[in-house]
């Protein structure tokens, strides 16, 4: 209930406004936020994935933003990751990119998204740099997952991400693997309706094990997106981590700790960045899904 409540003051047009436009309350803010997100701009994105791809990790940068209704700032939202490719591309890191097709066209059409996500496609193909689809709440799963099988007909530089507590998720899976390109697994981060997904337990791990065996069996290019320590730990003893076609992949401050170990083991690690103006309403995400985070929050805010 908590994380509900948080992700709907978070969206509160006023309130977001009043940050945003807030000479005092913004820039304390953000050294708040600064764990989670890199900064505003595309330049400070990748200042923040340069940094971490000279100390070994494989990176992947989103500009932030979702649910986007107007087709200019879906023009706009399509124009800045053209631009965050082609800078990514030229920096000669073989990086990922990451978005939710909602930011670029899906609410206001099919079409739109998938003429977007094409040109996306397209030039991320000609600068070695791999898109990575997200995957947002269950009333927009058959839309995402229909628009990703129509784009891997052609690119096998997209991927797309998997909620391993969906229900529906092992009939998805098994479509999935049928396309070349890489799948991110999580366990999910959206509030579901009662009946449709499995809350965080052992068995919710026990699926994740599985579906993770059933993409490694195939050779499927795999991200495993995740800071369960017990989960990785199982896996690595498994010997999955180590796999060439394998990367444990984690969102930028949430415990790099772990990560760093599991790169100085020889893993695959990947670090998760985001930037832009909307990062507001990411890092009230990254507290209502672990709520501890809110004293780091403060404690960063405070130590200012
Ligand atoms: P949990 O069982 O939630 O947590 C296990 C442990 O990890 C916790 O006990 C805690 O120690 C630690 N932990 C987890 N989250 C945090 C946090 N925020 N801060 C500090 N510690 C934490 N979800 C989607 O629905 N769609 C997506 O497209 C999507 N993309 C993602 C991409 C990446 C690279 C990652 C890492 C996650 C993504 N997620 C996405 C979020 C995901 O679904 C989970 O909500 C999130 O990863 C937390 O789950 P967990 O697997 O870490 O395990």
């Amino acid at each position: 209930r908590f994380s509900k409540a948080l992700k709907s003051i978070a969206r509160n047009q006023e309130l977001k406004a009043y940050i945003q436009n807030s000479k005092e309350l913004f820039p304390i803010l953000m050294k708040g936020a600064n764990r989670f997100v890199a900064g505003e701009t595309r330049r400070e994105g990748i200042e923040r994935v340069i940094k971490l791809y000279n100390k070994g990790y494989q990176v992947s940068l989103e500009f932030i933003g979702e649910n986007t209704t107007s087709e200019e700032e879906c023009m706009d939202a399509k124009n800045e990751f053209i631009e965050l490719i082609k800078d990514l591309g030229h920096k000669q890191m073989k990086a990922t990119v990451s978005f939710d097709l909602s930011h670029i066209g899906m609410m206001i059409s099919d079409s739109v998204a998938f003429t977007n996500l094409e040109e996306l496609a397209k030039v991320a193909h000609q600068h070695n740099i791999q898109l990575m689809i997200s995957m947002e709440e269950s009333q927009k799963t058959d839309t995402i997952l229909s628009l990703y099988k129509r784009i891997a007909k052609s690119f096998s530089n997209v991927g797309i991400t998997l909620q391993v507590h969906l229900e529906r998720s092992s009939m998805d899976l098994n479509d999935l693997l049928k396309a070349p390109g890489r799948i991110r697994l999580v366990k999910g981060a959206y509030q579901e309706p009662e009946g449709i997904y499995i809350p965080r337990s052992e068995e919710l791990n026990k699926r994740y094990i599985e579906f993770v065996s059933m993409c490694v069996e195939r050779n499927q290019p795999l991200s495993i997106a995740t800071h369960d320590e017990n989960l990785l730990t199982e896996l690595k003893a498994k010997g999955i981590l180590y796999r060439p076609n394998v990367e444990v992949e984690m969102l930028d401050g949430v415990r790099p700790d772990l990560l760093r170990s599991l790169k100085e083991d020889g893993i695959q690690a990947k670090v998760y960045v985001t930037y832009g103006s909307e990062w507001y309403l990411y890092v009230v995400h990254r507290i209502a899904e672990y709520p501890p985070n809110i004293y780091t929050f403060l404690s960063d805010v405070i130590g200012q």
